[in-house]
């Protein structure tokens, strides 16, 4: 059976109504296309939760400020077609951002715990509350029993997962690991920016958050850890937002040494802004 592409809300109603009265389960996987490996295994992971699954592709211009890549991200809607049809995908919906953005729009939601951890939202201010209000409407207009992430972006799976709770949004949020490249590096959209140079030198950061982590695990204080991570990635030529070790369930500052405790990076090689994190 060919996957069915949805371009308006409508349309996709037509059949999400129509697997609703079949009783079929489904499951709603978002992303913003340039697909990976990463992707796919959210798809993979889709398909094993639910009888039916979506796949969104949508650039979403709200969580981008006006100095970041919303321009120059990376766009394959052919490709991206393609994978999700091989994946086993049932649905793409690809809506126009005048549809979820109509001019009229003004409603926002206010966010509160691990999206104000002092991490992504601190850097980029505008962040959650644009990826807030775009999966509130996914969720919404898929009404989809279960919805994919990654850990990849770690403190966002927290702050979709807590929205969807606190607003009874009916979508069940689950995560799934990091896919990675073999030397470690999470796999990106971004990571196509990568010089040659730059992408060797990226490896790092998944390196030094494990040399941090074997730290913490023999006995070592997290804060000192990470900020041995943090000076290394500085001496290899990164800008670093972050590296600091976080409780894995709040992303509080720990305070006690028997809390599960995730390391979380943030750091510019060139003009290329990479994330990463892994649980100790
Ligand atoms: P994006 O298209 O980058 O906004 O990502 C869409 C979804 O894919 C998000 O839930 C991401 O966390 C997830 N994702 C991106 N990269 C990876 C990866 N390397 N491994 C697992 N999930 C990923």
């Amino acid at each position: 059976m060919s996957m069915i592409v949805a371009r308006s809300l409508s349309d996709l109603r037509d059949v999400v109504d129509l697997w609703r009265g079949e009783s079929l389960s489904t499951a709603v996987v978002p992303t913003m296309g340039a697909l990976h490996e990463g992707h796919i295994r959210l798809i993979a992971e889709a398909k094993e939760k639910a009888e039916r699954v979506m796949a969104t592709i949508f650039v979403n211009p709200k969580q981008f400020a006006a100095n970041e890549d919303l321009s120059r991200y990376p766009r394959d809607e052919e490709g991206d077609l393609a994978k999700l049809e091989d994946a086993g995908c049932d649905l793409a919906y690809l809506p126009n951002a005048d549809e979820i953005y109509p001019p009229s729009f003004v409603t926002t939601i206010t966010l509160g715990g691990p999206a104000k951890a002092g991490l992504e939202d601190k850097f980029r201010p505008q962040f959650f509350d644009g990826v807030a209000t775009v999966v509130a409407k996914l969720f919404i207009h898929t009404a989809a029993d279960f919805a994919i992430f990654g850990e990849k972006d770690y403190q966002q799976l927290l702050v979709v997962t807590q929205m969807a709770r606190d607003l009874d949004l009916g979508t069940e949020v689950i995560g799934i690991p990091t896919v990675r490249e073999d030397d470690g590096l999470a796999k990106s959209s971004r990571n196509r920016y990568l010089s040659k140079h730059e992408r060797h030198q990226a490896t790092a950061i998944y390196r030094t958050l494990e040399q941090a982590a074997d730290k913490i695990r023999a006995g070592g204080d997290p804060q000192v850890a990470t900020k041995a991570a943090s000076r290394s990635l500085m001496t290899l030529g990164f800008e670093v937002d972050y590296v600091t070790a976080r409780n894995a369930e709040t992303l509080a500052v720990p305070t006690r040494n028997d809390e599960p405790l995730r390391l979380l990076a943030a750091a510019r090689i060139g003009k290329t802004r990479l994330i990463d994190n892994i649980p100790v």
